[in-house]
């Protein structure tokens, strides 16, 4: 069998594989705070082996596939994905906390970037190139070869999906690291992978710690592309250690993303996206709406009606499918409470909070959204991302001091503008430093066909859409003179 309730393995060559070391990891439900599951505890010989089994795939029988047939297997994959979504989901929200309904969204997620990248398999193709008499130049477009795909906790399936998918597409064999606290609803769509006929090695998973098995995978030699989502710091470390062999890395990092609302803009539109913005996933999206900057003819206005919208918020168990689930574990919620006592101390007032059910077991890892006003611009909750449910919002008087506060971080990630004015969509379009712009609608990173990627400390590369296929693919020249 290749899924167990109770105790998870590797997935390498189609096979479930245990732990080098043998040793294991508990895996907690963070709405109660219980270990429900144990997975292996991956050791460099682990990534070893999984690396060598995505080579020996590369050089045989998937490397051999046309564009068309691994397009077919990702269409069987995409749709034994769908026919699985409620169990994939279920494993999802109990790993990671999120509410069902959210967890079910990403499983049909995780089917749509299969579906999507399916479709592109084909039409992935080289130039020609016109040059001087007698040559004839053509550009051809090849995978890497063995590519590594480190995954963080907040969305699973999603990540996986929009990397995976494009990297397999493009013809490459996957070695998968997903995050310790998350990995389950991975394992099990690896084993559909393997179901709907992807030959053994094309993509294989190893679970453990960062520092142990995520650490292997970036250092490892075998790897000829990264692919990363995680944090400013860790992305760093993957990036150096990358470096030591020469192997292009794709960064998807944090992000502090705001939202500009101006006094002409539909707030009725624009309430319910700023709220979501900030709740969805219990504020831990790398692209959450975590700063609203407002026009001060609607400053307090708004603010009110913010204010009525989060004291109407539950958090509770992700069974009960409230406004926002627990986080993840305790060390987020230890770094949430953090960032609050900070606010606390620098004298944010606080504007309204939601509530923790009454029923929520008190071992969970919850938090009840925070909405703070007049955040100043040098506090680190207006810096720095919190990854919890915390909203800063800032007053503004005019586009350029709007401008300076929106770009003032390390981060630029997405950014979304709220106004009816369309000179103003189009200026904050073009001088917003960030990957992404929204105007009159925020996207908190959905949009399987939307290149996704940051500027600055938010990383470099794009996920996602077509774009993706290019960074999972290397482009080769070739100049024929035949006089
Ligand atoms: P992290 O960056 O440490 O973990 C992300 C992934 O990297 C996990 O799979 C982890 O096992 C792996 N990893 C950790 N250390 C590694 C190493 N030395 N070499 C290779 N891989 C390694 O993130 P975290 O500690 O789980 O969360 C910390 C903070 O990161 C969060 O509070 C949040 O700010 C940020 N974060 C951002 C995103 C995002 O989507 N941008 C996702 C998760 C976390």
């Amino acid at each position: 069998m290749l899924h167990n309730p109770m105790r998870f393995a590797h997935f390498i060559d189609n096979e479930t594989v245990p732990a080098d070391g043998g040793e294991s990891l508990p895996v907690v439900d963070p709405s109660t705070g219980a270990v429900f599951a144990q997975i292996a505890r991956g050791t460099a010989g682990d990534i070893d082996r999984a690396v060598a089994a995505a080579r020996a795939a590369y050089r045989g029988p998937w490397g051999r596939l046309s564009a068309t047939e691994r397009g077919r297997l990702l269409r069987r994959w995409a749709d034994a994905v769908e026919a699985h979504a409620d169990e994939l989901a279920q494993l999802e929200s109990q790993d990671t906390g999120k509410p069902l309904k959210q967890a079910r969204a990403d499983a049909i997620a995780l089917a749509r970037y299969f579906e999507f990248y399916a479709g592109a398999a084909d039409k992935l193709h080289g130039q020609t190139i016109p040059y001087q008499d007698g040559y004839t130049v053509l550009t051809i477009r090849e995978p890497h070869g063995v590519t590594g795909h480190i995954v963080p906790w907040n969305y699973p399936m999603q990540i996986f999906g929009r990397s995976v998918g494009a990297a397999l597409a493009a013809g490459n064999a996957c070695v998968v690291k997903p995050a310790e606290d998350a990995c389950l609803s991975l394992l099990r769509a690896a084993s559909l992978a393997a179901s709907v006929g992807l030959p053994a090695g094309a993509l294989n998973i190893v679970t453990g710690l960062g520092p142990e098995a995520g650490q292997a995978l970036a250092e490892h030699p075998g790897i000829d592309h990264i692919s990363f989502t995680g944090s400013t710091e860790t992305g760093k470390r993957v990036a150096i250690a990358a470096a030591q062999h020469h192997c292009p890395v794709t960064l998807e990092l944090g992000g502090k993303s705001p939202q500009l609302v101006f006094a002409d803009a539909d707030v009725d539109a624009a309430l319910p996206v700023l709220v979501n913005a900030i709740i969805q996933n219990c504020g831990q999206t790398c692209s959450a709406g975590s700063r609203v900057l407002v026009e001060r003819a609607i400053y307090e206005p708004l603010l009110d009606r913010l204010a009525e919208r989060f004291a109407a918020l539950r958090a509770g168990p992700a069974s009960m499918d409230l406004d926002l689930g627990p986080l993840v574990n305790r060390k987020q919620q230890q770094r949430v409470w953090d960032f609050l006592s900070d606010a606390q101390a620098g004298g944010v007032p606080l504007m309204a909070q939601g509530e923790i059910v009454e029923d929520a077991p008190a071992e969970g890892f919850y938090q009840a959204p925070v909405l703070l006003r007049d955040v100043p611009a040098s506090h680190r909750l207006w810096q720095d991302e919190v990854f919890g449910p915390v909203l800063a919002v800032q007053v503004f008087d005019d586009e350029d001091e709007a401008l300076a506060l929106a770009n003032g971080t390390a981060y630029g990630l997405v950014a979304g503008v709220w106004t009816r004015d369309g000179g103003r969509q189009m200026r904050f379009a073009r001088r917003l430093h960030s990957g992404q712009v929204f105007v009159n609608n925020y996207g908190a990173g959905g949009g399987v066909e939307l290149p996704f990627g940051g500027v600055k400390a938010s990383g470099y590369g794009r996920e996602k859409g077509f774009e993706a296929l290019y960074g999972f693919t290397t482009l080769k020249t070739v100049a024929i003179r035949h006089g």
